[in-house]
């Protein structure tokens, strides 16, 4: 049997430790991967194969991937969804004995990146922690790279429901995971392949309530847990005890800026399932993914990452409580109307950097010199701000600028030790300034004293030689010496020793060239070294300091989104709501914050709502398609929402009394894509709305029961309106074709029909985006066809039928349906309409699978029918 040669054996002794990652093993200037990883990484990276002697009969695989640009693939293989592990060498290779000590340094997940330039500067990047048993979960989330560390525990019927919104909403990149129930583990297990997450099944011990407390006590450095606050929520602790477990086995070191937990209770917020997220546009758009056409991008103005990362939380997670809201409110309201100060203010947010990241940098030592600068800048410019705003009567905004420290001392440090322009590697010198430290100034005076003896050596040495082209150089091997060209090769003196020799001219030493020499390159390199340590004393000391950064950080990124909220209200021309708890939402003219942006603020028609528990709560809102039924019902659930976040909104005035939870059952263009049965998808939602929706929750309804035939859809929409006058008493808005259900206003208590008013100019209809009392009269159907392009025979036939239809004259159109029941009963009532005597295209309509058709292949189809009628 061959053996593997001693580094390889290394190599395997630490791989079998780290089996689910990748292995990135430090060899020289290369991070080398082997045998399968190598094969993986090469296909994945596209670098090249190759294969080193491992003492084995075959080569290894190996590929590998320089030092200094290890960052780009170790991102590229966590977007793939792998695990990365680097290996470095631990000793100093002069002083090894054998092979040098290799070991695992930091494990790279997707929920644990720290490095700036692979995380996105305005979003988070987290990492949840579940743990699930009998009828609770316990969850923790973190982000390690600004330090925040979240938990919560749900133990009520909803938990599962619960616990599907928080991952939708927290949306981390990765999960760790033990759950007893199977059922559970299906919902996580969903929830990765819907939102693309990383997921880990970790073990049942790691969860342990005793193991967990000791992870905490030791985290925390307490006696007991008592004082972190989880209250009773052992399941809480059991997340978080697994989650710093997995961070300590993963990151191999202490987290310092990871001491402050924050128990949460999902009472503190209203509760957007990922179907409402998703249809509000919250932060991206449904089709395109991206923010542009969000709210958010509405919304943020932020000057710093920190506020644009909280002002994203907000928005997720709008609130519930009144003077909370308020609290927000009153402060958006003193910076919105003072220009000057918003003005200010934002010059000095703009200079703040990510403190929270610094933070987090500091804590796990990759902090940098020009790191450093930039958190003295920022501190710098901490004081003015709270200048600026200590007049202001606000005990909210008192309470968050007493949080923010000058820190003096950090500030003084950096300023006297660290030059103003230092280099960004921490190992090549040029970090410290002059008179910081004494050793430094002396090494620097003798690097310095000598270079000139040197440079003054070629004058010296030109007079005593006589050789008048005596030249000085430098390179890295041979050091300093002294050129001759071979011209004057006669002249060279007989204490020069000769060194190299090239084409046209010699090198030369002398012994007092080289002791200068030695005492120079000693000063440098002494320096260097001096530097360092130096610097980490210095970061040393600053990271006492991490725990006040990150309260200021806090405080800055509250102002800032503060300051956001401010500044869009200004822009797009907002107004204060009143908040309160009234079961009221009166809205005059009120816009839709995103639609009215994305038609450049050009003509949109602001609308009225009113719902009101005492009149009614139930609109049912009629109009032809393109009337603005869907962008009226979103508007008041985004105004709504808004209001709840503490931002100003678009109106004319409004009161909004707080709602639990927005639903939204809208559109399903995106889940035809996924080949869902469009009606089963909107079945399904709506059994999820009217099990979760309480009587403070508002609903937006759109076209419920239009996937299936008329009758049942009728019937369906009549019913669920039914059960949310008489069971739920919801706030609803309820968009509908069927005309029918207007008649319900009178009949079922709370309900109310409106309109969006069109004008009838000859055939075509002019839309006036105006929500006014009653019921449309008809459909105008035909016409929005035409606007879309239908053909005009098409048109032209449809508009026959229709007046034949409202001329009631069915007799002629009555295909023999008797004969040919469709199945099911899909669409009878429509087919009846078709006045067509051609049996084939009577029995291709009939083939149909109208469940599986889309609406784009039913135009196709009856483009083709047209063309043979
Ligand atoms: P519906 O749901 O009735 O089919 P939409 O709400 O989708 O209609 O509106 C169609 C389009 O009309 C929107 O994309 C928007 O551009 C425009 N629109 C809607 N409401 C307004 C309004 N109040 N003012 C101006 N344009 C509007």
């Amino acid at each position: 049997m061959k053996k593997l040669t001693p580094m390889m054996e290394q190599y395997m002794e630490i791989k079998n430790q780290y089996n689910d990652t990748l292995l990135l093993f430090r060899l020289g200037d290369f991070y080398e991967l082997f045998f399968d990883d190598a094969l993986v990484a090469s296909r994945e990276l596209e670098i090249t194969l190759t294969g080193r002697d491992c003492g084995l009969e075959e080569r290894a695989p190996m590929c590998g991937v320089p030092y200094h640009s290890v960052n780009n693939y170790i991102n590229k293989l966590i977007i793939k969804g792998y695990k990365v592990a680097i290996c470095d060498q631990v000793e100093d290779a002069a002083e090894a004995k054998g092979i040098v000590k290799r070991d695992v340094v930091r494990v790279i997940t997707p929920g644990t990146l720290i490095d700036t330039e692979l995380l996105e500067e305005k979003k988070n990047n987290y990492l949840m922690s579940i743990y699930g048993k009998g009828k609770g979960v316990g969850i923790t989330y973190v982000d390690i790279s600004t330090g925040e560390l979240l938990t919560t525990e749900i133990v009520k019927e909803k938990f599962k429901e619960n616990l599907h919104d928080e991952i939708c909403k927290v949306h981390p990149k990765e999960i760790i995971y033990y759950v007893e129930d199977p059922l559970l583990k299906d919902l996580i297990t969903d929830c990765g392949e819907k939102l693309n997450l990383y997921i880990n099944d970790y073990e049942d011990w790691h969860f342990d309530y005793e193991y967990a407390t000791k992870q905490l006590k030791s985290h925390f450095n307490t006696i007991s847990i008592e004082g972190l606050g989880f209250e009773y929520k052992h399941l809480g602790v059991q997340s978080t005890g697994a989650l710093i477990d997995y961070l300590k086995s993963t990151q191999k070191r202490t987290l310092n800026h990871l001491k402050r937990i924050q128990v949460y209770t999902l009472k503190d917020t209203m509760i957007l399932d990922l179907n409402t997220r998703r249809n509000l546009e919250l932060t991206e758009t449904i089709r395109e993914k991206k923010k542009k056409g969000s709210l958010l991008w509405v919304l943020d103005k932020t000057m710093t990452s920190m506020g644009g990362r909280l002002l994203r939380r907000w928005i997720e997670e709008p609130l519930l409580d009144i003077e909370s809201i308020n609290n927000r409110l009153s402060i958006v309201e003193i910076f919105k109307e003072d220009l000057l100060l918003r003005k200010e203010l934002k010059e000095y947010l703009k200079d703040i950097y990510d403190l929270e990241r610094l933070s987090g940098k500091i804590a796990y030592g990759t902090v940098n010199p020009r790191d450093l600068i930039a958190l003295k800048n920022s501190i710098a410019c901490l004081p003015a701000i709270k200048d600026l705003l200590s007049n202001k009567e606000s005990t909210f905004l008192q309470d968050i600028l007493s949080k923010i420290s000058n820190h003096e001392e950090v500030k003084h440090l950096i300023e006297n030790a660290i030059l103003d322009e230092p280099s960004i590697n921490v190992k090549e010198g040029n970090i410290i300034k002059n008179g910081y430290n004494q050793d430094v100034d002396e090494l620097r005076y003798a690097s310095k004293e000598g270079k000139s003896w040197i440079s003054s050596l070629e004058t010296k040495e030109r007079e005593r030689t006589g050789i008048k082209s005596l030249k000085i150089g430098y390179n890295k091997i041979f050091g300093y010496y002294l050129e001759v060209t071979k011209s004057n090769l006669h002249m060279v003196p007989n204490d020069y020793i000769r060194k190299q020799t090239l084409a046209n001219c010699e090198r030369y030493i002398t012994p007092e060239l080289k002791e200068m020499e030695s005492k120079v390159l000693g000063a440098e390199e002494k320096v260097i070294t001096l530097e360092y340590q130096l610097f980490l004393e210095i970061r040393k000391e600053i990271e006492k300091e991490v725990p006040n950064i990150q309260n200021t950080a806090q405080s800055i990124a509250q102002l800032d989104a503060l300051y956001s909220l401010a500044e869009s209200a200004y822009e797009n021309g907002y107004i204060k709501p009143l908040v309160n708890n009234d079961h009221k939402i009166i809205i005059s003219n009120g816009r839709h914050p995103v639609v009215e942006k994305m038609i450049n603020n050009n003509g949109f028609i602001s609308n009225d709502t009113i719902i009101d528990r005492e009149k009614h709560e139930i609109s049912i809102i009629t109009g032809p398609n393109m009337a603005g039924k869907s962008t009226y019902m979103r508007q008041v659930a985004l105004i709504v929402l808004m209001a709840q976040i503490g931002s100003f909104i678009p109106a004319e005035s409004a009161t909004i009394g707080v709602v639990d939870r927005i639903f939204t059952r809208v559109g399903a263009s995106d889940d035809l894509s996924q080949g869902q049965s469009t009606f089963m998808v909107e079945m399904s939602e709506m059994a999820n709305i009217l099990s979760n929706a309480t009587m403070n929750s508002l609903l937006i309804l759109d076209e419920i029961g239009r996937g299936t035939s008329t009758f049942d859809g009728l019937s369906i929409a009549w019913a669920v309106i039914e059960h949310i006058s008489q069971a739920l008493k919801c706030k609803t808005l309820f968009s509908t074709h069927y005309h029918e259900l207007t008649e319900l206003e009178g009949i079922i208590e709370g309900v109310k029909n409106y309109r969006i008013a069109v004008k009838e100019e000859e055939d075509n209809i002019v839309f006036l985006r105006k929500v006014i009392e009653g019921s449309a009269d008809k459909s105008y159907g035909i016409q929005v066809a035409k606007l879309a392009g239908l053909p005009t025979a098409v048109i032209g036939r449809a508009q026959k039928i229709l007046m034949d239809l409202e001329k009631n004259d069915l007799a002629k159109h009555d295909i023999v349906i008797k004969e040919n029941p469709l199945q099911g009963n899909v669409n009878n009532q429509q087919l009846n309409f078709l006045d067509i005597d051609n049996e084939e295209i009577i029995s291709q309509i009939k083939a149909l699978n109208l469940m599986e058709t889309t609406p784009i292949e039913s135009l196709n189809i009856l483009y083709r029918l047209q063309k043979k009628a």
